[in-house]
C-alpha cells in the first residue's frame, strides 16, 4: 500500500458493532466481563481504548512501523520514552531542540540522574566523541526546531547502530510524508500530533512508534504504568487529521517554497533559513532523506533587535502570532520569547535564535495572500 492510500486505510477495519466507517468515539473507561477476565480485548481505557488503538495502528502504518502508542502530549510521549533509561544513563540529543524536550531533559531527567550531552548533530562527527559505556539513546530532532538544520538520519543510525545505542527521532516537523525515520534506521519515531498529524491546532497529543516487539512491549508498559494516555475524543479527532495528511503536506510544501523564495528576495530580509534552498548547508541530506522541504521557515531581517521582530509579528493579519505549528491556518512566532524563552539566551544565541530570529508555519491558504501579509508587514 502506498503512502497516500496508507493515511486513510493503514491498518484500519470498519467498526465491527455496526460498519461504521470512522470509528466510533469509545468514551467510556470500563469494559463488561462476562466472568473475571471474561472480555473482548479490553479491560479499562487507560491500558486500551478501541478508539485509540485505531489511531495507534494507523500510527505504526504511515510511519512504517509495527507498533503505535498515543500520548496526552507530545512531551507525554518523549518522557514514556526517558523512562527506559535509569540513573547514570547518558543521552546524546541535538542541541537545538524544541524548548519544551530540551526543558524535560535538562529540567527534569537531570533531577533524577540522567545525564545529557546537547550536540550540533548536523556534523555527525560531533556525536562518536561524546559515547561512553553509559550512552544509551541518541535524540534526534530534523529539521530543528527552528534553525531548520537538517540531521544526516541514515548517518546517526550507522553511529547508533556500531554502539548498540537505541536511535529516537522527533518527526513532528517532517511528518511520515517527508521522510519515515525508521526505514532509515531510527527505533523510534516520536511526535507531536498536536502539529501536522491532527493539522486542526485543536488537539494535544503525542505518539511514538516503533518496529522491534521487545522495545514495544516495554514502551507500552511504560505507556500503562505512567498513565499519560490520550482520550477517545482526542484520538478520533487525530485520526481524522491523519486521513489528509499527504493532501495538506502537499500544500505546505507548495506555499512554503513560496514564502520562503519571496523571503529571500525581499532586500530587508538578512537571512532564510529553509532546507529547499541549494544554499542550505544540509540541502544535499535534506533532499536524500526527505521528499520535500515542508513549510517550516525561520527569517531573521537586516539590522533588526527584539523589538523589530515583535513588530513585525504584531503587523501580521492572515498569519496568526500564536505558539504551535503544523495547523491549516498559518502561524508566526518569535522563538526567543515565546517557544524559546526557556532556554537560557547564552545557549540559544549558539545556536543561531537570535532575538530578531521569527518563525513561520507556513498554512494551506492562498500563497498569495501570504506573501501579501508578509510584504505589509515586513515594509
Ligand atoms: C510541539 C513539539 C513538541 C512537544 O509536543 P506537545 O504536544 O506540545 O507536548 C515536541 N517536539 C516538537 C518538534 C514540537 O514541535
Amino acid at each position: 500500500m502506498k503512502f497516500n492510500t496508507k493515511t486513510i486505510h493503514g491498518n484500519q477495519e470498519h467498526d465491527k458493532a455496526y460498519g461504521a466507517v470512522m470509528p466510533p468515539i469509545y468514551q467510556t473507561s470500563t469494559y463488561a466481563q462476562t466472568t473475571p477476565g471474561g472480555h473482548k480485548g479490553f479491560e479499562y481505557s487507560r491500558t486500551h481504548n478501541p478508539t485509540r488503538k485505531a489511531l495507534e495502528d494507523a500510527l505504526a502504518s504511515i510511519e512504517n512501523g509495527r507498533y503505535g502508542l498515543a500520548f496526552a502530549s507530545g512531551l507525554a510521549a518523549i518522557d514514556a520514552v526517558l523512562k527506559l533509561l535509569k540513573p547514570g544513563d547518558e543521552v546524546i540529543s541535538t542541541n537545538d531542540l524544541y524548548g519544551g524536550t530540551y526543558r524535560l531533559f535538562s529540567k527534569i531527567f537531570e533531577n533524577f540522574g540522567i545525564k545529557f550531552h546537547f550536540v550540533g548533530m548536523h556534523n555527525v562527527s560531533e556525536i562518536v566523541p561524546k559515547i561512553n559505556e553509559n550512552t544509551k539513546l541518541i535524540w534526534v530532532e530534523t529539521p530543528t526546531n527552528p534553525m531548520m538544520n537538517i540531521i544526516d538520519i541514515v548517518a546517526v543510525s550507522e553511529i547508533a547502530k556500531e554502539n548498540d545505542l537505541l536511535l529516537a527521532v522527533d518527526n513532528t516537523f517532517a511528518t511520515p510524508y517527508l521522510q519515515q525515520p525508521i526505514d532509515l534506521g531510527a527505533d523510534i519515531v516520536m511526535h507531536s500530533a498536536t502539529k501536522y498529524l491532527g493539522g486542526h491546532s485543536d488537539v494535544v497529543m503525542g505518539a511514538l512508534i516503533v518496529k522491534d516487539r521487545k522495545l514495544a512491549d516495554k514502551l507500552y508498559f511504560i505507556q500503562n504504568a505512567s498513565g499519560a494516555v490520550c482520550g477517545p475524543m482526542d484520538s478520533f479527532l487525530v485520526l481524522r487529521g491523519i486521513k489528509t495528511l499527504h493532501v495538506r503536506m502537499q500544500r505546505h510544501c507548495e506555499n512554503g517554497r513560496a514564502v520562503a523564495e519571496y523571503l529571500a528576495q525581499h532586500p530587508k530580509i538578512e537571512k532564510v533559513y529553509w532546507p529547499g534552498f541549494e544554499s542550505h548547508p544540509n540541502h544535499d541530506i535534506a533532499k536524500k532523506q526527505m521528499r520535500d522541504f515542508g513549510g517550516m521557515i525561520s527569517f531573521v531581517t537586516k539590522d533588526s533587535n527584539y523589538r523589530d521582530a515583535i513588530k513585525i509579528v504584531e503587523n501580521l493579519r492572515v498569519f496568526t502570532l500564536a505558539e504551535s505549528l503544523g495547523g491549516v491556518e498559518s502561524l508566526a512566532g518569535h522563538p526567543a520569547s515565546m517557544t524559546h524563552a526557556s532556554i537560557p539566551k547564552k545557549e540559544r544565541e549558539r545556536s543561531g535564535v537570535v532575538d530578531a530570529l521569527i518563525r513561520l508555519s507556513v498554512g494551506i491558504e492562498d500563497a498569495d495572500d501570504l506573501i501579501a501579509d508578509l510584504k505589509q508587514a515586513i515594509g
